[in-house]
């Protein structure tokens, strides 16, 4: 029997799409999925709030410590948990879960690679490494964690590099050297916000909500205005930050109320609340596409620098358009593939979009018409007949 349905809440597809053609039909929310939202919602913002701000009185009494436990340990445990459990479930299933219609197809070397790096980067770095590894060095108690300030230099605000020398060393040496050769590779293999994106955009729920939620089009490239305001904000207080701590720029209340303003605006409701709690309404990647300093970096670098990574389109088009409604970042990849359904063999890559080589349009189009392509190949000119188009089925 088939699911009932609510009325949906999402925004009709044309007006995110802003004409881009898009070929699944919404097949509208359940209402258990409403249920879901209503709860995830508000779950997410608590969560964030306690936190961001774990301590009330500044001790363990009266704080949100649980079991001497601080709440960045429950938080870190509770996604990577989903993360692992969701990227061991593809790895074990072993199927291309981006393939629409009902024969199932394995799951390709390339996406099966990229599972297997979220599982274990996720595993190691983002809680053996902090949680275990971390305060055993430091000779902590691992039943009891020491009452902390909030953690405020992570390396996607950019601004971290100004504050320790081994995340300067990681912003401004690793990172390029992986954007040139990998592209933005490192925001669907890596970072951890990415793997949260990237395992629940495989869900049955998650791949709607990117199918239907995410914003596409020029009104996309449009806001993409507000990553480079991100940007340019958080090098202008790491700058700042780094010159006040010299003593070369004596204002610490303006380094400050940039301080807070990071720490509230950006960290705290763009890239925490929206950037999760937006998942059921724009897509998984609304922070990654709009709001990180660090993709705006990366995306800069590799125009730059023409980097070796790109995304190409062959002769196989036939202008299904199924590669432009995968993508998270709501990257239009039909415009390079085909034109009114005639293949153009063209290719992108970061001068042009801001690609997170997920592999996604690769793996969901049914004629196998895209590729990563080799460094800076172009391809051949575009054959002169037109291929048949075919329809795609909701
Ligand atoms: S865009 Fe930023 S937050 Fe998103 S995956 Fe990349 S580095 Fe991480
Ligand atoms: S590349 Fe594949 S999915 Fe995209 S428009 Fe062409 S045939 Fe369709
Ligand atoms: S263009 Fe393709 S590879 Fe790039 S982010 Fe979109 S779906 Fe992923």
């Amino acid at each position: 029997m088939p699911e009932a349905t609510a009325p949906s809440v999402i925004p009709k597809e044309k007006e995110w799409a802003d004409g881009v053609r898009l070929p699944i039909k919404d097949p509208g929310r359940s209402w258990l999925e409403i249920a879901f939202i209503v709860l995830f919602v508000p779950a997410v913002v608590a969560f964030y709030s306690i936190y961001k701000w774990p301590t009330v009185f500044g001790s363990h009494e009266g704080s949100f410590y649980l079991f001497g436990k601080s709440p960045g340990f429950f938080y870190g445990s509770v996604y990577s948990g989903l993360v692992c459990g969701i990227a061991l479930w593809a790895l074990i299933r072993n199927e291309n879960l981006y393939k629409r219609g009902k024969k199932p197809a394995p799951m390709g070397r390339y996406q099966r690679a990229k599972f297997t790096s979220i599982f274990l980067v996720q595993l190691i770095v983002f809680w053996i490494l902090p949680f275990i590894v971390g305060p055993l060095i430091a000779g902590q108690s691992l039943l009891e964690d020491a009452i902390k300030p909030p953690k405020r230099d992570y390396h996607v605000y950019v601004s971290g590099a100004f504050m320790s020398l081994g995340t300067g060393i990681y912003i401004f040496g690793v990172i390029p050297i992986a954007v040139y050769f990998f592209g933005k590779r490192y925001c669907a293999w890596f970072c951890a916000c990415g793997n949260l994106a990237e395992t629940i955009g495989i869900t049955s729920w998650g791949k709607k909500w990117v199918y239907h939620g995410t914003p596409r089009g020029p009104v996309a490239r449009r806001l993409e205005v507000i990553q480079t305001v991100c940007l340019v904000f958080a090098l202008a207080f790491g700058v700042l930050f780094f010159l006040d701590g010299l003593k070369l720029f004596n204002a610490t209340s303006v380094v400050g109320a940039l301080q807070s303003t990071q720490d509230l605006v950006i960290d705290f409701i763009f890239g925490s609340v929206i950037g999760v709690a937006a998942y059921p309404f724009l897509g998984s990647r609304v922070w990654c596409r709009y709001g990180c300093p660090l993709a705006k970096g990366m995306q800069l670098l590799g125009g730059l620098t023409r980097s070796r990574f790109q995304v190409e389109a062959n002769e196989a088009c036939k202008g299904l358009n199924l590669c432009t409604q995968a993508c998270p970042m709501g990257i239009d990849v039909a415009a390079f593939a085909h034109k009114d359904r005639r293949p153009t063999n063209d290719s992108f890559g970061l001068a042009e979009t801001p690609c997170i080589g997920c592999g996604g349009c690769i793996e969901i189009c049914p004629t196998e018409a895209l590729s990563f392509a080799p460094v800076g190949k172009k391809s051949p000119a575009p054959p002169a007949t037109p291929a048949p188009a075919e329809e795609v089925k909701a």
